[in-house]
Formats: structure tokens, C-alpha cells, sequence
């Protein structure tokens, strides 16, 4: 951590079903070992990343005493921490309060926590939360103009997720523009399968496009972003569905993948829409309209902006996506200037010689703020 080398990078999945695998690569020789074995469960997957972590040929340290903590990535910390925290049993409780916020992703975040306290007992480990940076959004952003009893009895409200991205970008801006996170007002736009956009004013996010769940805001990948909530009965009604089934379109079947029929990857339908696709070129279109819309009203929350920041697979990758949304905001002053849109694989100043607000692409990293984070709670 001294000098933040990452020595490996690794995945497990397919935990507890056929066909559960292990990949890890030493950055060092890019060398990977793949595992192919049952893991029936979380324990049995963090003893096959430990073993491979400390293996004579594949690991990276000699013993599991040099892991001074272990940091984690938990979705949802509701209202209940704004910063990362060591875990300890009241830590847990309140994750487990929240499981009914984010049913999919808390109970396996906890899975993975309870199986290094099994393993690794005298380790610290530490949890890092995608609600957290976005704790500090006010009242007017995160109230939904409903009867205020759901918040307090059900805490509905907005939280927004990718906070940790979101966090690392505008850092990472802030050194790229050498001016004090203090004093800039930054519009961050996390195009990735899922997809978000904030406003980050003093290092302080005051809004985001995801809500209650990660649902709302953009068209995403498969997600249909913020509709009118009346489309959910319509669509029950006339298709004889259940709630629950027309929130399984909308998850699954919408955002760009719903519009275009083509598929969920920005990759395809640029290539479709290339080729005279008129449904992958309006789905393009709303994408960067949607995102562009974000970026403006933002821009009046924080009466102005110095920098709009791309991040994410789309927004690190895609010059076109980009170039599109630019041209959007040119009323705000930005400007894209071709050439350096045209770069990639690093962090970039991509405005023209004209713009007034800055456009960044910024490559993200939620790994090495989960690590930061973990370094700082534990020494
Ligand atoms: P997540 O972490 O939300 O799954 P990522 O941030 O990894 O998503 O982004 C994945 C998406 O990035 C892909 O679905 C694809 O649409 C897009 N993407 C990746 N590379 C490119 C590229 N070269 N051009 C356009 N889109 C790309």
C-alpha cells in the first residue's frame, strides 16, 4: 500500500452452483491460474483465493500473516454510515437491517464478510459501502414527493450507488485539474452497465441519478432508468403480469437492450447502429440524452460546473458516446475536441481549446479506494 501496486486481481463464481471457478493473475508476469472445482459456499471460495494468494508458483504473499486487513464492498449501509467502518457485530446487525433495501446484494456481501472472520479471525476487515459517498446529498435530493410517512416508517428515499466511483473520479479530478476538490463543482457521469451521474460540489456529492434502488436516473445496459411509475400497472394490467414480473422487464429487458432489440453491449450497437440500425441509433440517442439531461440539471444544482468526468466501461471506452453528450452540453461550455477523444486507456483531458468546462475521461478504480479506505481505519 505504500506505493498502491496491485499484485493480483482475481474472481470467483458461480459460488454454491455447477461449474463454481476461480481466476487470479499476478500483475507481475500477467500470469493466471484458473481453478475449476465445487465451491458449495462462501467459505469454501475464500479458502481457494487464500490458498492461491499464498501458492509457491501462482501466490503473491508468503503467509496470510503479511494481510494486515481485508476490505469489502457492501451495496447498502442505508442510512446508517456515511464512511467506511471496521466490522464488528453491531456493524453486521446494521447490514443485516438493510437486506431489505438491496435483497440481491447484501446478504452475499455478508456471506463473504462472515467467511474471513471464519478464516482469517485475528485479521481486521473492513467495510466499504456504494451508499455511503452519497450520505451527503440534501433533504430536497433525496426526498420522493410521496407521503412522507414511507420514509420514516420504510426509509424510501433516494440513495444512490457506485458512491465509491463517483468519490475516486472526482478525486482523481481534482489532481488531473490541480485545483483543491474545495473549490471545484463536478458533474461525474459512471457509464457502465449500470450507469449514474452526479454532482459532486467541494468533494460532497449533493445528488444522483439512482434512487431508491439502482433502478432509477439513466437507461442503462438492460434497466429502464426513471419512467413514469404508471407504466408498471399499465403494463400488469394489459399483460396480465405481476408487479413483480413488469419489475423484471424493467431490470432485465429495457434500457438500450429494450429499445434497440439488439443487445445491452455499447459495443454491438455502435456496430448496428453503423450499419442503418434506426433502433440502436435512437437507443444511443436517449442513452446520451438521458445523461446529458442529468448533467444539466446538475449543473443548475450547483449553479455551474468546472468539469464533466466520464468513467466506466462506456464512459472510459466509448469516443462516440462521449462525442454525442458533448455536443449536448455544448450550451455549458463544454467542448470535446476529437483528437484526444480519440485516445484511450488513460486518464484525459479531452476539451477543445475553447471550452470553458472541462471534459475528463478518468479511468476508475473502486478497488484501490476500498484498499485506501481499509488502510486508513486500520492502522
Ligand atoms: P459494470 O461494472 O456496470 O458491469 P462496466 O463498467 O464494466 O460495467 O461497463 C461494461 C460496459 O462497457 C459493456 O457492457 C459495454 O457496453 C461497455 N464497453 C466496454 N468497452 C467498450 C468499448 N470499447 N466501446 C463501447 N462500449 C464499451
Amino acid at each position: 500500500m505504500t506505493t498502491e501496486t496491485l499484485l493480483a486481481k482475481g474472481l470467483v463464481e458461480r459460488i454454491g452452483l455447477e461449474g463454481s471457478m476461480l481466476t487470479h493473475k499476478k500483475t507481475d508476469n500477467g500470469e493466471e491460474f484458473i481453478l475449476e472445482e465445487p465451491m458449495k459456499d462462501h467459505t469454501e471460495a475464500i479458502a481457494n483465493v487464500i490458498n492461491v494468494l499464498t501458492d509457491n508458483n501462482f501466490g503473491v504473499v508468503k503467509s496470510m500473516d503479511d494481510i494486515g486487513a481485508v476490505g469489502h464492498r457492501v451495496v447498502h449501509a442505508g442510512e446508517k454510515y456515511s464512511s467506511s467502518v471496521v466490522i464488528d457485530d453491531k456493524v453486521i446487525a446494521a447490514l443485516e437491517e438493510c437486506i431489505p433495501l438491496a435483497p440481491l446484494h447484501n446478504p452475499p456481501n455478508l456471506l463473504g464478510i462472515a467467511a474471513c472472520m471464519e478464516l482469517m479471525p485475528d485479521t481486521p476487515q473492513v467495510g466499504v459501502f456504494d451508499t455511503a459517498f452519497n450520505q451527503t446529498m440534501p433533504p430536497e435530493s433525496y426526498i420522493y414527493a410521496i407521503p412522507y410517512d414511507y420514509y420514516l416508517k420504510y426509509g424510501i428515499r433516494r440513495y444512490g450507488f457506485h458512491g465509491t466511483s463517483h468519490q475516486y473520479v472526482s478525486e482523481r479530478a481534482a489532481d488531473i485539474l490541480g485545483v483543491n476538490l474545495a473549490d471545484l463543482k463536478l458533474i461525474t457521469c459512471h457509464l457502465g452497465n449500470g450507469a449514474s451521474v452526479s454532482a459532486i460540489k467541494r468533494g460532497k456529492c449533493i445528488d444522483t441519478s439512482m434512487g431508491f434502488t439502482p433502478l432509477a436516473g439513466l437507461a442503462m445496459g438492460t434497466r429502464s432508468g426513471s419512467i413514469d411509475p404508471a407504466i408498471i400497472t399499465f403494463i400488469a394490467d394489459h399483460d396480465n403480469l405481476t408487479a413483480d414480473e413488469v419489475l423484471n422487464i424493467l431490470n432485465k429487458k429495457s434500457g438500450i437492450l429494450g429499445i434497440s432489440g439488439v443487445s445491452s453491449d455499447f459495443r454491438d450497437l455502435s456496430e448496428a447502429a453503423e450499419k442503418g440500425n434506426g433502433n440502436a441509433a435512437d437507443a444511443i440517442e436517449v442513452f446520451c440524452y438521458r445523461v446529458a439531461g442529468y448533467a444539466g440539471r446538475y449543473a443548475a444544482a450547483m449553479n455551474g460546473a468546472d468539469a464533466v468526468v466520464f468513467t466506466a466501461g462506456v464512459g472510459e471506452n466509448a469516443a462516440n458516446i462521449r462525442a454525442k453528450i458533448g455536443g449536448y452540453l455544448g450550451f455549458l461550455g463544454v467542448e470535446i475536441d476529437a483528437e484526444k477523444n480519440g485516445q484511450r486507456g488513460k486518464a484525459i483531458d479531452i476539451s477543445g481549446a475553447a471550452a470553458k468546462v472541462r471534459a475528463l475521461v478518468i479511468p476508475t478504480n473502486e478497488e484501490l479506494m476500498i484498499a485506501r479506505d481499509t488502510k486508513e481505519l486500520v492502522r
